[in-house]
Formats: C-alpha cells, sequence, structure tokens
C-alpha cells in the first residue's frame, strides 16, 4: 500500500490584524517530516511504503497570507502522485484561516481531490477546534480529531485517522462522513473536556463509536470562536462505512445534546475582571498564574498588549513575572544593550493598534533565544528586571505554554508571586505546575465576550447573541 501523508497547521483568528506568514511556520518537507509526526511507524508495521509531503505548523495567529499559503498547499499537493497511491492522511488543524480564501482546510481538500479524484480514500485528523466548512465533509472520507480540551491526545488522534485510512482501503470502501451544527458560540475556555456537560457529550459520542457495527469514528468539534465566518462555531461529524443516514442522524442527535446543554457551560476555572484577578492574587497566599486571555497567543491574538502591565503598575503589586509580550523593536533594544544595563523602553502596540502601550524601566538580566509553542526556535527573547515585576520581551510571536519554554530562557517562575501569561486555560504541563490559575476577561483579539466581538458573519440565530431558537 502506498500511503502519502500531509500536515499543514495553524488556528486562525480573523479578529486580529496581524497576519501569518511562512516563516512562522516550523517547516520540515519530505522525510523531515517523519519526526514531527506519530504515524509512520504505524504505517511501516502495516507494510505501507510512504510518501511524504510536508509538514508545516505555525503558533496559532490572523489570516495566513494567501500567497504563502499557496504555497504550502500546492507543495503538499504536488508531492502526491495522480495515480498510483492507495490512500492520503493528512493531519490538518481544521481552523486555518487564508486571507481571501477562508477556510485553508477546505482549499487544500479541494486541490488535492482535484488531483488525485475521490476514488482514493483520504482521512483527516484534525484539533478539537476546528471550523468545519459545509464542503469539508465531502472532501474526506473520515474526519476525526483531539477528544480531549485542554489537548493531550496528538498521538491517538493521528493513529486513529491512520488506522481508518488503512480500514478503508483493505476493505475498499469509500465513507461519506455526515455532519451537523449547533448554533452555540462556547469560547475554547469554557470547554474543556473532562468536565460536564461536555464529558457527558464526548462519552455519548464515544459511546455510539464503540457500540454501533460498522461505525467508524463519531468527532465532536467545538471550533475556533475568533473567526468571523458562517461556518465557525461547533460541528459533529459521523462516519460509517456505508450507512450514511444513520451516520447523519447520530450527528444531529449531538449537536441537539450540545445545543440544550449550551446553559450549563461555565469558565471552569476561577475567572474574573481584569483588577479583580490581580487583587485576588495580591491577597492569595500562594502562587497564582494569571491569563491574559484577551491577548491568548495561542488563540491568535497579537500578544503585544500592555494592558496586564498597566493593571499590574496600578494595583500596586509586587514579585510579578509579566510572561511576556512580544515587540520586536524593544527587543532589538535590549539586543543592543549589556546584561546589566538599565533601560527605559516603550512597549505594546507594535502589532495591533488597539493594543496598549506602557514604559518599563528595568536592568538587562538575560537575552537568549526562546523555545516555541512547537518545539522549535521562536526568535530572541530579553528579560528585564523592573524591580516590582520582571519583564520577558519577545521579538516574536510566542506562547508561554510549557514549563521547558520558560526553562530555554533561564527563568524560574516559581520564584513569582504572580505570573501574568498570555494565554487562556493552562496547558496541562503548566497546570501540574500552578498552584492556582486565573483567567482575567482582558480586552483584545481573543476576547472571551462574543458580543464584544463584532461579529457580522457568523450564522445567526447563534447563541449567547440569541437563544432559544430550538423547540425541545
Ligand atoms: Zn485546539
Amino acid at each position: 500500500m502506498k500511503i502519502a501523508i500531509g500536515s499543514i497547521q495553524c488556528e486562525g483568528n480573523s479578529l486580529t490584524p496581524i497576519y501569518t506568514k511562512f516563516e512562522d511556520f516550523d517547516y520540515a518537507p519530505g522525510e523531515a517530516m517523519y519526526e514531527k509526526i506519530k504515524v509512520v511507524d504505524f504505517f511501516r508495521e502495516n507494510g505501507c511504503e510512504i510518501i511524504p509531503t510536508i509538514y508545516a505548523h505555525a503558533l496559532p495567529g490572523g489570516a495566513v497570507i494567501k500567497e504563502d499559503f499557496l504555497r504550502l498547499a500546492n507543495e503538499l499537493v504536488d508531492a502526491i502522485p495522480a495515480n498510483d497511491i492507495d490512500g492520503v492522511w493528512l493531519y490538518l488543524h481544521g481552523a486555518m484561516y487564508v486571507e481571501e480564501i477562508g477556510s485553508g482546510d477546505t482549499y487544500l481538500l479541494k486541490l488535492l481531490r482535484d488531483k488525485i479524484g475521490y476514488d482514493i480514500p483520504v482521512c483527516v485528523a484534525m484539533d478539537f477546534h476546528a471550523n468545519n466548512t459545509d464542503e469539508i465533509a465531502g472532501l474526506a472520507n473520515c474526519i476525526t480529531g483531539f477528544r480531549t480540551a485542554p489537548h493531550c491526545d496528538h498521538t491517538e488522534t493521528q493513529l486513529r485517522a491512520a488506522k481508518h485510512l488503512l480500514t478503508c482501503i483493505k476493505e475498499n470502501i469509500l465513507p461519506k462522513p455526515q455532519m451537523a451544527r449547533a448554533n452555540v458560540v462556547i469560547c475554547g475556555d469554557a470547554v474543556q473536556t473532562a468536565l460536564e456537560p461536555l464529558k457527558s457529550i464526548m462519552e455519548e459520542a464515544e459511546r455510539l463509536e464503540e457500540e454501533t457495527e460498522d461505525i467508524l469514528c463519531v468527532q465532536v468539534f467545538n471550533g475556533q470562536s475568533w473567526v468571523d465566518e458562517p461556518y465557525m462555531g461547533p460541528s459533529f461529524v459521523v462516519t460509517h462505512k456505508n450507512d450514511t443516514e444513520l451516520a447523519k442522524k447520530y450527528a444531529e442527535a449531538l449537536a441537539l445534546k450540545f445545543y440544550k446543554a449550551r446553559h450549563d457551560f461555565k469558565f471552569l476555572i476561577e475567572a474574573l475582571e481584569p483588577t479583580e484577578a490581580i487583587k485576588t492574587a495580591i491577597s492569595a497566599t500562594e502562587q497564582v498564574f494569571i491569563s491574559d486571555s484577551g491577548d491568548n497567543t495561542t488563540a491568535g491574538a497579537a500578544g503585544d498588549n500592555a494592558y496586564m502591565i498597566n493593571r499590574i503598575k496600578e494595583s500596586g503589586a509586587k514579585n510579578v513575572l509579566i510572561a511576556g509580550i512580544a515587540d520586536s523593536p524593544a527587543c532589538d533594544a535590549c539586543y543592543a544593550a549589556n546584561i546589566g544595563d538599565t533601560l527605559t523602553l516603550n512597549i505594546g502596540g507594535s502589532l495591533d493598534k488597539n493594543s496598549e502601550t506602557t514604559q518599563i524601566t528595568g536592568k538587562l538580566i538575560h537575552k537568549g533565544d526562546i523555545l516555541s509553542y512547537t518545539g522549535a526556535n521562536a526568535g530572541p527573547s530579553a528579560t528585564l528586571d523592573c524591580v516590582d515585576m520582571t519583564v520577558v520581551i519577545t521579538k516574536n510571536r510566542a506562547a508561554m505554554c510549557r514549563p521547558d519554554i520558560f526553562e530555554s530562557i533561564s527563568l524560574d517562575f516559581s520564584k513569582y508571586k504572580i505570573v501574568v501569561v498570555k494565554l487562556g486555560y493552562l496547558f496541562p504541563e503548566l497546570a501540574k505546575a500552578a498552584k492556582r490559575a486565573i483567567l482575567a476577561f482582558t480586552p483584545g483579539g481573543s476576547t472571551e465576550h462574543l458580543k464584544d466581538m463584532n461579529m457580522k458573519n457568523i450564522r445567526r440565530p447563534m447563541f449567547p447573541l440569541d437563544d432559544n431558537f430550538i423547540n425541545v
């Protein structure tokens, strides 16, 4: 069996003015992609010949520049032979947002089908936050996705798509996934799979998948909320080997279950207005992580807002770590100075004109490259000791979402009373290390309040902007 494999991933946010460019992707063409994905051994053990294409993965951001996306998409599809191939395995995000195109994932699959036709099975692994278009289910033979949020089943998901692909090839079937939607937008941070009401919905999907004969996959997707497109939001994709009616019925039942549970989604960590979050952290006896959730780089926001630095200054809080803020000119100024120098810098608003700015004065205590979200190099960073607060400034957008990223710039976060991160919920590795976490409802490209997003193109009616639009 000859299997082509490929992966392009970037979670898109259409509300931020920043763009994602080719250089932002951790890019591994050809066999270099083997170490980035988890299915190579599986396919080899099953006697498959692997045809590599490309792997490209970027930190969530704004729209991918069209030309750069087309370069990646064409490179992936060009590497796949039109004939003499038995199947295609893809690992996509599902919420890639491309300038002038919209869903990059849908565009990529169309490009692939234009080349290989519809007689070769294509199975796709996606992120739980995929925003599936109406067309996408007709372009793949199975769509599966992460079943954990925060995500910790990347390997299982990739392997599941690989397993379903081999089933399609061996049984000579071309399943047609069926999709249903719930018009309910719950921002990612209130949607965690281990907790209710989502826990029961995930269990129901799992039960349907396990107990129904000839079903390949029952998948729940929450969608990525910060995308102003009609296809934004939760979708339920069911793949049966041959019974599309049953698959549709299951997908619709899950969508209805999600709609019925809409009032039960709550922020599952402490969630407060910014000044309250800081006040609570100051009076806490333990260390507190505060998420600057409106400027969450892992949800695609710019990561350049000095809003929380200003609120921290006003509060008089001491022993605070700001981890971190993206500001290329300020980072350059630090690189032009020597360790131990005292610098006064204007920071903030270098990427998004709506972001607040501020001035800080501090001693330069560290310069060096910082590890990226994907494990690659995110470029230069500088750390300034400003007496009551220590500030990490990065040249590029970064996400300090795991302890090894702090370690990469010799930073011990355990020494600080308050750690401010540009995240939503804490990633599992950081959550383990954090004694207490508070999500602050800060403004920005990843605000948690749907009414503040000023959406113009999403489907309506849509909860929570509208309610009680289905009789149940
Ligand atoms: Zn996700």
